[in-house]
């Protein structure tokens, strides 16, 4: 098959389009012919790998794909599984889990003890073709648009954990989202207006802020314009702070846990500013406040989210695709915050 690989870790150049073999499904997996691939952030930290982080070379990026299944190796019986077939359209849930650890039995896969994040420990998506557990599999109505579904997948299935799962928003709640383009913070826009809460944005571009408001954000703040956001998150909510932050830059955690009301969450999937950074421990318990992690999503979650996806209550919001050959470029564009919403590749 066809696919970009990477031989050493590095920039953009270690990235090379070539043969490599197409991987044989083991039992109960299904061999998919993959049509689209959609980027995360994690695919570029992967290629350029840190310390501890040990792959089997060559490695192929990509956590998200959507394309058609073309075999089957043992299908489960009638009745028993997600009763997918040779020739169904599929879209990947990239969280996989053993099925048997103790988590995994509480149904809760994405806390798995031999837990794996396709593209990132394993082989990925930046291929024609990709093997995994029919688990995995979320069968597409027939004519859905692989990029979208591809594109929404991972990153409505964290930002869906992270905000009804782990943060339990209300309707009623008023939730700040730290960041406009990203792609877990345009589907946090969009998850938190289906809720029905009311929605802020802090953005550094006008464009990306008119945008958010395109997506369904009430009220805007360009941080390039007020370096003490804080302040106007305040403001903005009549001296009351808000519910819920999700803050997946990490370096702003001071300002977003300034800006939470007594009792507050802030949710958090990522930081994409870098691990480590200060927090003051006084905001913390003085206000009551709460920290939850998580990073992607139960199997259910994926399910449900994807079955809002389909049915168009959540919109994956498109940035550009390029063709497979193409993908060095597609991560420059990502890793320079030059998209608004998902970047995809064309596997043709
Ligand atoms: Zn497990």
């Amino acid at each position: 098959m066809k696919a970009v690989l990477f031989r050493a870790h590095g920039g953009p150049e270690v990235l090379e389009y070539t043969d490599f073999p197409t991987p044989k499904p083991k039992p109960g997996e299904a061999l998919i012919r993959l049509h689209a691939a959609a980027l995360n952030r994690m695919d570029v930290l992967v290629r350029n790998g840190w310390p501890g982080l040990k792959l089997e070379l060559p490695h192929i990026n990509g956590a998200d794909g959507a394309g058609e299944i073309v075999a089957i190796d043992s299908p489960l019986p009638e009745g028993e599984g997600l009763g997918v077939r040779v020739g169904d359209r599929v879209v990947i849930d990239a969280n996989l889990s053993c099925g048997s650890c103790e988590y995994c039995l509480d149904r809760k896969d994405n806390l798995c003890v031999n837990w794996h994040l396709l593209g990132e420990t394993m082989r990925g998506t930046y291929a024609e073709y990709v093997s995994l557990p029919e688990k995995q599999l979320y069968k597409l109505p027939k004519d859905f648009d692989y990029h979208k579904a591809a594109a929404a997948a991972l990153v409505h299935q964290t930002a869906w954990h992270s905000l009804v799962g782990r943060g339990n928003l209300q309707k009623h709640e008023t939730v700040l989202i730290v960041g406009a383009g990203g792609g877990v913070n345009t589907a946090s826009v969009q998850i938190a207006k289906y809720i029905g809460a009311q929605v802020i944005v802090v953005g550094s571009e006008a464009k990306k802020l008119q945008m958010a408001e395109s997506i369904g954000a009430d009220i805007l703040i360009d941080r390039s314009k007020e370096a003490d956001w804080s302040k106007s998150v305040f403001l903005a909510t009549n001296k009351r702070g808000v519910d819920v932050v999700v803050d997946n830059v990490g370096a702003t955690f001071m300002q977003s846990l300034r800006t939470l009301r007594k009792g507050g969450r802030l949710l958090t999937v990522g930081n994409s500013a870098g691990p480590k950074f200060e927090i003051d421990n006084r905001y913390i318990f003085a206000k009551h406040l709460s920290i939850l992690g998580s990073t992607m999503s139960t199997l259910e979650e994926f399910k449900e989210v994807m079955d809002l996806v389909v049915a168009g209550k959540l919109q994956p919001i498109m940035d550009k695709t390029y063709p497979l050959q193409e993908a060095a470029s597609a991560q420059e564009r990502l890793w320079k915050h030059e998209n608004f919403g998902k970047i995809t590749l064309d596997i043709l």
